[in-house]
């Protein structure tokens, strides 16, 4: 690994536009279960049924019972770790401008990442299904489910559940990051969810380096990404800055 860490160190200090995909992956040392793998709440049911559209319209207090509800505590204590914070210290270091997650926690803005695209929305706020005004889920009461907005509508998390169309910005922004990108960091992420594991096909195809970190190894390696660190997101960006530090003093 070591001389992986310091491939990337110097693959970083030579970069000049450096974009990072991060996944579910990246949160789990925050308390936040990842789909696949061991672990929390997507072992009792299947995230394709229960965090799909139709699921939600069909019953709303279901779907906020068995599912939003716990997701809500669950975020609303996670705290930034290690791999967050490492981001936010390589956009401090002038060496990362955008980060593209899947992630729906909040936890990037919440580390200092001041350009973040939200591929599949957040769950930081709710919006009323019926007039669209916003709460923070943090301060939306749900002693009744599902929590209604003032005006009597159903509020659902502003989120992108499964069967819904990616926000057209969020797909045009990250777009437009992955072809402009001269080095892609992509971290914890599985790559199977699409389109955005598109994302370092097409950086990759514009001619960058793509460079994942993951404790396993995932569809894109050893096919479109350049090499793969195993290990976890906090052990390996903590590394990995020391290193960059080290390179560009
Ligand atoms: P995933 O659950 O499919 O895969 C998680 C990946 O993280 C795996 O490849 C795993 O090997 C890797 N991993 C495990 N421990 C890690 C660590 N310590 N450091 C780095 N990587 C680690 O996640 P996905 O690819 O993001 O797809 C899941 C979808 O579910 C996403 O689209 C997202 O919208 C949603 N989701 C989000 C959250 C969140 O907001 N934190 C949590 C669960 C699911
Ligand atoms: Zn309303």
């Amino acid at each position: 690994m070591d001389d992986l860490i310091k491939q990337t160190a110097a693959d970083l200090a030579a970069a000049h536009h450096v974009v990072a995909l991060t996944g579910a992956g990246i949160s789990i040392d925050s308390g936040i279960p990842p789909f696949r793998g061991k672990g929390g709440l997507w072992e009792r049911f299947d995230p394709m049924e229960i965090a799909h559209i139709d699921a939600f319209m069909q019953d709303p207090a279901r779907v906020w019972d068995i599912l939003v509800r716990e997701m809500k505590e669950i975020v609303d204590r996670a705290r930034p770790n290690d791999g967050h914070l490492g981001l936010a210290k390589l956009e401090q270091l002038g060496k990362l401008k955008t980060v593209i997650t899947q992630n729906i926690d909040g936890l990037h803005q919440a580390a200092g990442n001041s350009d973040v695209i939200e591929f599949h929305g957040t769950f930081a706020w709710q919006r009323c299904m019926a007039c669209g005004k916003k709460y923070e889920t943090r301060r939306v009461d749900i002693s009744q489910l599902p929590p209604r907005c003032e005006c009597g509508g159903i509020l659902r998390p502003d989120a992108v559940f499964f069967g819904e169309m990616i926000p057209t910005d969020a797909l045009l922004r990250s777009r437009n990051a992955a072809e402009n990108c001269d080095l892609m960091l992509v971290v914890g992420t599985s790559a199977v969810v699409q389109p955005v594991a598109l994302m370092p096909v097409i950086a990759k195809d514009n001619g960058a380096r793509v460079v994942e970190i993951n404790p396993e190894k995932t569809p894109l390696t050893g096919e479109i990404s350049d090499y793969l660190i195993m290990g976890g997101a906090g052990e390996v960006m903590n590394r990995l800055i020391e290193e960059l530090e080290k390179t560009l003093r």
